[in-house]
């Protein structure tokens, strides 16, 4: 007997997960299998990484094979909703995979796509819907989606749903939701409103955790680099043109920032693909298909986008700007070290982004070691910066002569003097910088500070 069928799962479930290569159950899968076939409800704090999709779609699959109602047009039996199409697309993947067996039908409704095709897909009903709140809430509006004989209700991701605003559009969904249900509800972090939320949806729920959030950080090795905002660019050429890097996800704090860090990337010979909210669902997914495919292995994304993106074998998670929500931190560092691997978070750290890195540490209760610019940082910034006039149609030669830098690179400040490097830009401390902090948290000469885990 596997040790998937120990916990209570049927057989067709088990050869699914035998054939998706699976083993052993992980912590959540372990707690929340038993529990949900049962019948209770519950309460996980858990993130994504942690295996908590199979931990919620398993069981619910194998109460809904014994329940053994039919379908009815426009109807679902369990209803899935979770904050981004990406994550809704990929529970839906995961649902069609691990239910393969067991003549399960899913589908999934999300905004983006084309809401004549949602409509048809629904027509005959459906076991399992996955959806975002709003799109759903357009469709049931419209008479396309009915929710009357919801059997297990699934809140994934619930603190992302209310960052999103979603919190309306949930309490509008769950009251058309039969009260005697099955509910389970997923969260990454447990602030007061998401209790309370748990507390309005769920009934005697056994609750678990599988780890804080904010600890999540501890297989993965971090370092910080003090940058200059306008030099962030010519430090990402450098990290990125590092061979140890098999596959990056580098993060902007908005879409358009994603989209020129894609294009500068492009610019200097590095390939590599968006993902936001501004692209069309096609777009993503083809973005998404490349990555994961190794055709580009670099992979720029906002918060929102990357929320719940299940991509194996990210090496590097490089955060281009840091995040002002210390938990959107940890969210990003935990695409990378999954499932056991080691992994390395990379921050670039502009003088007014200190204050968000120190209340990341004050989150995380981890320093987060800083690493110096790299050797020849100078040089490669003022080649970027000329490269860049140059591409504009300005004559870069004279300003780059001028001692207080050409135009668009801010005078030198004490930014690098935080993190000195041997050679490259000791001559750039601003005045008063260069010995400040000299030998202290920076490390020398570019060498690699050692991560602390
Ligand atoms: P999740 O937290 O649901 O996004 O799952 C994270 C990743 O772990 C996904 O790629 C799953 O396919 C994978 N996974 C889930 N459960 C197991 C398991 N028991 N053994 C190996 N991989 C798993």
């Amino acid at each position: 007997m596997t040790k998937f069928a120990h916990l209570g799962l049927a057989e067709p479930l088990v050869r699914a997960l035998e054939a998706k290569g699976y083993v052993t159950p992980t912590p959540i899968q372990e707690q929340a299998i038993p529990t949900v076939l049962e019948g209770t409800d519950l309460l996980g704090i858990a993130q994504t990484g942690t295996g908590k999709t199979a931990a919620f779609v398993l069981p619910s699959i194998q109460r809904l094979v014994e329940a053994g109602k039919r379908v009815l047009p426009t109807h679902c039996r369990m209803l899935v909703l979770a904050p981004t199409r990406e994550l809704a697309s990929q529970i839906a993947d995961s649902a069609r995979e691990y239910g393969k067996f067991s003549r399960i039908s899913v589908a999934t409704v999300f905004g983006g796509t084309s809401i004549n095709k949602n409509r048809q897909d629904m027509s005959r009903g459906v076991d399992i819907l996955v959806a975002t709140p709003g799109r759903l809430l357009d469709l049931v509006e419209q008479r396309f989606v009915t929710l009357s004989l919801i059997e297990t209700l699934v809140l994934d991701e619930a603190d992302q749903m209310l960052d999103l605003g979603f919190i309306h559009a949930l309490k509008k969904i769950v009251r058309m939701v039969p009260r005697d249900r099955q509910t389970l509800f997923f969260s990454a972090t447990m602030p007061a409103s998401i209790r309370e939320l748990a507390d309005q949806f769920l009934r005697n729920p056994s609750t678990v955790s599988i780890r804080p959030a904010a600890t999540t950080a501890e297989r993965v090795d971090q370092y910080a680099t003090f940058v200059n905002q306008s030099e962030k660019q010519a430090l990402l050429t450098m990290t990125l043109s590092d061979p140890a890097i098999e596959r990056a996800l580098v993060f902007t704090r908005t879409k358009h920032g994603a989209d020129r860090v894609v294009r500068l990337l492009g610019g200097n010979g590095i390939a590599a693909a968006a993902i936001h909210g501004n692209k069309s669902q096609a777009n993503r997914e083809k973005a998404l298909a490349a990555f994961k495919s190794g055709e580009v292995r670099i992979l720029v994304a906002t918060d929102i986008a990357a929320r719940g993106i299940d991509v194996s074998g990210v090496s590097h998670v490089v955060n281009f700007e840091i995040p002002n929500v210390p938990e959107q931190y940890v969210h990003r560092i935990g695409r990378t070290a999954r499932a056991g691997a080691a992994g390395i978070a990379i921050s670039f750290v502009a003088d007014d982004e200190r204050p968000y890195l120190r209340d990341i540490e004050k989150v995380t209760r981890q320093k987060v070691p800083l690493r110096a610019l790299p050797e020849g940082f100078l040089a490669e910034a003022a080649r970027l910066t000329s490269a860049r006039a140059k591409a504009i149609g300005n004559d870069p030669a004279p300003r780059e002569e001028r001692p207080r830098g050409p135009r668009g690179v801010r005078p030198p400040r004490a930014t690098h003097a935080a993190a000195p490097t041997a050679g490259g830009h000791r001559g750039r401390s601003g005045p008063g910088g260069g010995g400040r902090r000299r030998g202290g948290r920076g490390g020398q000469g570019g060498a690699r500070t050692s991560a602390a885990g």
